[in-house]
């Protein structure tokens, strides 16, 4: 009897070490975990525009309060739409560009947009967006509103697990990298029908298609003049154009654009980002 309860008491005891240990090695891994993240703090600090003196606590209020969030009108929540109501009030057009980000061109149309004081939406690829994160964080830095075009750029039908990845992981990568809530989507390819939009509406996704295309993802490019061309002859107010700066050699968008924007000055178009266009029309759709 004494010798079992010794082996009991010595198993006991074992247990108790084990769990000491246990304890010793999460708080160990805490520590350091923190330690990580306080120089990590440190050093975005360190390199920004904030008071190095500034302590971690005050950045991560920083981070909170440049969140972003990029909402649906009820009216258009689980929508299909390729262009809003016009109120008659102004003339107004959202330029859209598909599959960045992607090296030189994104930066390019960027610093267009920046020159004429233009804001637009960019339909971003969630793996390009892991390739680019720092231009990613520059559309939203610029004040364009971004919106997801999901993680592969698949056009094939796929199940609805699939499909749930495809948008979820392109979603939670923007956040992470940007900071931004995004409830804009667009079906690489208008695809309507291979489960990602219906994935989408389920979500309350605005499922935002154009009524413009510049023709720029035409195999044969087009010119820039041809591409200009075409976005002027065929807007109307309200209208969203469709332009990429992503998934191939877009060089033609970017040397077009300045004629485009300039165009659809002379025209008397304002231009707004999406999540604007469609605040504009809630009126319309309720
Ligand atoms: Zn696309």
């Amino acid at each position: 009897m004494v010798k079992i309860r010794r082996i009991k008491k010595k198993r006991k005891n074992l247990a108790q070490r084990r769990l000491r240990l246990v304890v010793l090695m999460t708080a160990l891994a805490i520590l350091t975990t923190n330690i990580i993240q306080c120089a990590g703090n440190f050093t975005s600090q360190a390199v920004g525009t904030v008071d190095p003196m500034a302590m971690p606590g005050n950045f991560t209020t920083q981070i909170e309060s440049t969140e972003i969030v990029f909402g649906v009108p009820p009216a258009y929540q689980g929508k299909v739409f390729n262009k809003v109501e016009s109120d008659g009030k102004e003339k107004l057009v959202a330029l859209t560009f598909d599959d960045g980000p992607w090296i030189n061109t994104t930066t390019e149309v960027l610093e267009i947009l920046r020159k004429n004081e233009i804001k637009a939406t960019f339909f971003v690829v969630g793996q390009q967006l892991q390739k680019y994160p720092q231009i990613a964080k520059q559309v939203i830095a610029e004040g364009h509103a971004i919106a997801n075009h999901t993680w592969h750029h698949w056009y094939r039908r796929m199940d609805e697990a699939t499909a749930a990845k495809e948008i979820d992981d392109t979603a939670n990568l923007i956040y992470k990298t940007t900071g931004v809530k995004t409830n804009y989507f667009r079906p690489p390819g208008g695809v309507l029908n291979n489960g990602l939009v219906a994935y989408a509406q389920k979500r309350d996704y605005a499922i935002a298609m154009w009524s413009v295309d510049s023709g720029d993802s035409r195999r044969r490019r087009p010119t820039p003049e041809t591409l200009a061309k075409n976005v002027l002859k065929g807007i109307n107010p309200g209208g969203i154009v469709l332009m990429h700066d992503g998934g191939g050699n877009h060089e033609g968008t970017v040397q077009a654009l300045p004629q485009i924007i300039e165009g659809l000055r002379q025209q008397g178009y304002k231009f707004v980002t999406l999540p604007e266009l469609l605040a504009s029309s809630q009126s319309d759709n309720q």
